[in-house]
């Protein structure tokens, strides 16, 4: 990059703001994917106008942007393929306003998830999407990438809780979408368009969410099964019995020893574990829809049903739940966590195959997942330094994926398309949606400067 850019970027965000050391740009050069690219230089903008000063410079100069919350995106979202600009929002991470009346948040692209939260918890309320990685991503990043968690199959995930957005577009204008209000249908709904756009089509500076009260109660049990398909034909008829658990999620084998070699939680290691909670305002409310769960789990096998006896057990289980890609990204080389959804009736099925593609590759494929909403996590586990490995994980990738569309399913529930499954668009998105999503990214971007090479969107 030349000199007079990154002089040029220095009198934006002030020196102290800017960086092009080797060690920063080695660390920007990755996020939580396999995907590797440095970039030549990195900004953390403190202000909505700053932003705009930068993309005008860099719309100018057609040198490619990527903004970047906390860099833990699983598919290659962060990860600057073209070099240019990282665009560290980190350093906007303020609280604007809590407004429990009106039922919002305003918050700064930068704050992290768990902030928020904790900001809201003293209010009774809270902000349900709840991804796994919490305690670091930023709500930028949650909106770029419509984050979802183990409350989804309840409460849905961020798309459901955006109300307006500011966004500085590719060529520097502020562009406000959306109202204060619960609900607006005036115009075109820009503010979606925005959300899982991969930071393709502009950059957010504000963030206007809907929160909700937080239900006081929960309960938590979890079932052991002898089969992924008695799991899964107990998670497909909980889901169609009435009952809608705030979370239901499953462990297979493989994750469920993973777990227990790095916690004292002595899971059993069964095929295939369901771990359901159910909230409420009375404890009559939560046992009522959790008894109903455990009748399920019986009906369908399960070898044993286990109610969490103190608020300590259930944090402990949702802990080691929410610590399964830690876990397995310690004992392994080099992982791919896949993100694929299938309709609920169609787990049973999705949770066979992946079995069936581990054997028959010879490949380590542990399984969690949201089974509540139909989203399930295999992960690749391999040594990339073994081409022979990395051949059959290539292969397992391109089958599993066949077999999700084979489903009805999508190629990803909540981690998005990133670098990691551009090859695969096509499979789920016929030539008419493609072509429409072009025409977008081109008409937001005509200089293909803001996270280039994203979501298979170039010809
Ligand atoms: C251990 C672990 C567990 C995870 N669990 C979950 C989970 O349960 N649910 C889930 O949904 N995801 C999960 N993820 C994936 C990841 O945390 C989410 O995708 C998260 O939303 C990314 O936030 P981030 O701040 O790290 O964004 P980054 O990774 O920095 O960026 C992600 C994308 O957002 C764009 N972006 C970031 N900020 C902005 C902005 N202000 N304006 C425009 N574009 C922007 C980037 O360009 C990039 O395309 C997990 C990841 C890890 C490592």
């Amino acid at each position: 990059m030349d000199t007079t850019i990154k002089q040029s970027l220095k009198e934006i965000v002030g020196a102290e703001n800017f960086t092009d050391s080797l060690i920063d740009l080695i660390a920007y050069s990755k996020d939580a994917s396999e995907h590797r690219h440095r970039p030549d230089a990195a900004v953390w903008p403190v202000n909505t106008g700053q932003v705009s000063a930068i993309m005008k410079l860099a719309s100018r100069e057609k040198l490619p942007i990527v903004p970047r919350g906390a860099g833990t995106s699983l598919a290659g979202l962060a990860v600057p393929e073209q070099g240019g600009i990282i665009l560290d929002l980190g350093r906007m991470d303020k609280i604007i306003d809590i407004n429990i009346e009106d039922r919002l948040a305003v918050v700064q692209p930068g704050v992290v998830y768990a902030d928020l939260d904790r900001a809201l918890s003293p209010h009774g309320f809270f902000f349900p999407p709840d991804p796994a990685s919490g305690s670091v991503c930023t709500l930028g990043g949650n909106v770029a990438t419509n984050a979802g968690g183990i409350k989804g199959a309840k409460y849905g995930t961020t798309k459901d809780y955006v109300l307006a957005l500011e966004v500085v577009l590719p060529d520097g204008r502020i562009l406000h979408t959306g109202s204060k209000c619960m609900k607006s249908v005036s115009g075109y709904d820009l503010t979606r368009l925005f959300v899982g756009s991969e930071g393709t089509l502009g950059v957010v500076t504000e963030i206007t969410f809907k929160i909700n009260p937080k239900p006081p109660l929960v309960s938590t049990s979890m079932a052991n099964f002898e089969t992924l398909e008695d799991a899964g034909r107990a998670v497909s008829e909980i889901m169609y019995s009435g009952i809608i658990p705030s979370a239901l999620e499953v462990i297979d084998q493989q994750t469920l020893i993973a777990i227990n070699q790095n916690t004292d939680l002595n899971l059993p290691e069964v095929e295939a574990l369901l771990v359901a909670e159910t909230d409420g305002y009375t404890r009559e409310e939560t046992e009522f829809q959790m008894a109903k769960i455990v009748s399920i789990f019986k009906k369908n096998n399960a070898t044993t049903t286990r109610q969490a006896d103190s608020k300590e057990e259930a944090e402990a289980l949702w802990t080691a739940r929410k610590s399964a890609y830690g876990v397995l990204a310690r004992i392994n080389n080099n992982l791919i966590v896949e993100d694929l959804a299938v309709p609920m009736s169609k787990v049973p099925d999705m949770l066979r195959a992946i079995s069936e593609l581990s054997k028959k590759h010879n490949l380590r494929i542990p399984t969690v997942g949201h089974a509540g909403d139909g989203n399930l996590h295999p992960v690749i586990c391999f040594d990339g330094t073994n081409a022979d490995e990395v051949k059959r994980v290539e292969e397992a990738s391109a089958e599993l994926f066949e077999k999700v569309i084979e489903l009805g399913g999508t190629l990803t529930g909540e981690h998005g398309i990133g670098l990691a499954k551009v090859p695969f668009m096509g499979l789920e998105h016929d030539e008419i949606s493609m072509d429409i999503m072009r025409s977008i990214k081109r008409l937001f971007d005509p200089n293909n400067i803001l996270n280039p090479r994203k979501m298979g969107l170039e010809e």
